[in-house]
């Protein structure tokens, strides 16, 4: 008899993890697993600031799929996912490989939300995965080297888009990044500037105010120049322009303001709602038995009004129902009802700040930053146990990962 197939698509945080579960909770020979990703590797999307800045060894943030999976219970194939057929229960990679499944998760993550600002798409370096971080790594050492030449002070010049949690994470980094990367490229850092440009009257504008200030004294005494109560309104490759006749000549625009769904869930002939894959409590998506969807691509509304955020808490918890939720769809019985447990948010602002809430308590300074810390070697930890935390602190390789134009 042929053996059920649940196909996964996405190595992300929802996804990788899903495919872990799935592999305590089959019995040998209960199903074929197979897990999609377009790229060999699984990258740790919270430390993805780092990338950009140069200030965590390639194989920190990005590791080796083989090496985190049970190649005995989950087969990994690397493509890169361009549509789902619901009505023939199959999904179409690029170079037109079909895989078919019984029973479907989509967990395809999020990209960027460019609010259809002109030279946004074109001109700017996002946060999105491993590979367009390290472009911004190599945007910087680029500038660096051209500055040499021509002593454009616009090189110099690093924006960042977006005061979020992204966006001050991104901040902190460079701070710290950018004086030991100027050391090394021979360029003066007092030359540089690091600017922070933020639509809202301050950064993480939806935090308490001890917080904000707490967070605006930090970027302060990194130097960077805020612009807050200020919108981005276009982007060239010479120059930002802002609102009230602002205009930052830089090669170097970093965009955060924001993710939306994958686009790619939209070719899959599926309800969609605010451009996401709207759920039921279950984590099928609406009005379908066998197709599941969990993390930033997923629509999960908590009451009529508010949905989910897109988060690694979110998708994380959401794993654990939607991998429960699969088998017992297989072997039959009730399903679990999924419920969001908010444990509370810590942003990194360089290596020795940070700043957060848990419950009704604040966190800041040192003891955020090693909160933040926890919060990292605790996902390490469920990804590959304490061998892969030591691995990735002590051991981990400092040879680069190829990122190529087709990955
Ligand atoms: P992802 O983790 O984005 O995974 C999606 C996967 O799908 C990726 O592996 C991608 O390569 C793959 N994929 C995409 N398209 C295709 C395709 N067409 N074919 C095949 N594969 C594809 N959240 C927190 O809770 N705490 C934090 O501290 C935190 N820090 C963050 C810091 C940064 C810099 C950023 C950008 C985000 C942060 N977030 C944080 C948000 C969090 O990272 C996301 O909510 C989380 O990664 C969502 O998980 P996911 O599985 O839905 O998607
Ligand atoms: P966000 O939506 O939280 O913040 C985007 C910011 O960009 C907003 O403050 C907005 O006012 C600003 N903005 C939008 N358009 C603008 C414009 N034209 N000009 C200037 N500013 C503009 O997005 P994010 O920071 O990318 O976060 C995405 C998700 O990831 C969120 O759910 C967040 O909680 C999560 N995240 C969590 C952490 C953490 O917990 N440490 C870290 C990073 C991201």
């Amino acid at each position: 008899m042929n053996k059920p197939k649940i196909v996964i698509l996405g190595a992300g945080y929802g996804g990788i993890i899903t495919s872990k579960k799935l592999e305590k909770l089959l019995k040998s020979g209960e199903a074929d697993v197979t897990l999609i990703n377009k790229h060999e590797y699984h990258y740790i999307t919270t430390q993805l600031h780092k990338t950009g800045a140069g200030t965590a060894a390639d194989r920190q943030i990005a590791i080796q799929i083989p090496e985190l999976i049970n190649p005995e219970k989950t087969k990994f194939k690397k493509g890169n996912v361009m549509a789902v057929d619901v009505s023939k229960q199959a999904v179409h990679l690029e170079g037109g490989e079909t895989v078919e499944y019984d029973y479907l998760l989509i967990a395809l993550g999020f990209d960027i939300e460019t609010f259809g600002i002109p030279g946004i798409k074109e001109h700017t370096f996002a946060i999105r995965s491993f590979r367009s971080t390290k472009a911004i790594y190599n945007q910087i050492i680029r500038q660096l080297s051209l500055y040499k030449e021509d002593k454009d002070p616009s090189r110099l010049t690093f924006v960042v888009a977006g005061g979020g949690f992204t966006g001050i994470e991104m901040l902190g980094e460079l701070a710290e990044g950018l004086p030991k990367l100027c050391k090394k490229y021979d360029v003066p850092f007092e030359d540089v500037k690091i600017v922070a440009v933020e639509a809202a009257a301050s950064v993480i504008p939806f935090f308490p105010k001890e917080s904000i200030q707490y967070t605006t004294e930090v970027l302060e005494k990194f130097n960077i120049k805020m612009y807050m109560s200020t919108k981005i309104l276009e982007c060239t490759p010479e120059k930002v322009v802002l609102e009230n006749n602002i205009e930052i000549p830089t090669h170097t625009l970093i965009w955060s303001c924001g993710v939306k769904g994958n686009p790619i869930i939209q070719n899959c002939g599926l309800p969609i709602e605010k451009g996401k894959l709207p759920v039921d409590s279950f984590l099928r998506v609406k009005d379908k038995k066998n197709i599941f969807s969990i993390g930033d691509c997923s629509l999960f509304m908590q009451d009529e009004k508010n949905a989910l955020p897109p988060t690694a808490q979110v998708a994380l918890q959401e794993a654990d129902v939607c991998a429960k939720n699969i088998v017992t769809t297989l072997r039959g019985g009730n399903l679990k009802a999924f419920e969001y447990h908010h444990k509370g948010s810590v942003a990194s602002i360089g290596t020795f700040a940070a700043v957060g809430k848990v419950g009704n308590f604040r966190l800041s300074g040192l003891f955020g930053a090693f909160m933040k810390q926890v919060i990292e070697a605790r996902y390490l930890f469920n990804l590959g146990g304490p061998s892969l935390i030591i691995k990735q602190h002590v051991g981990v390789s400092k040879e680069p990962v190829k990122v190529t134009a087709n990955q």
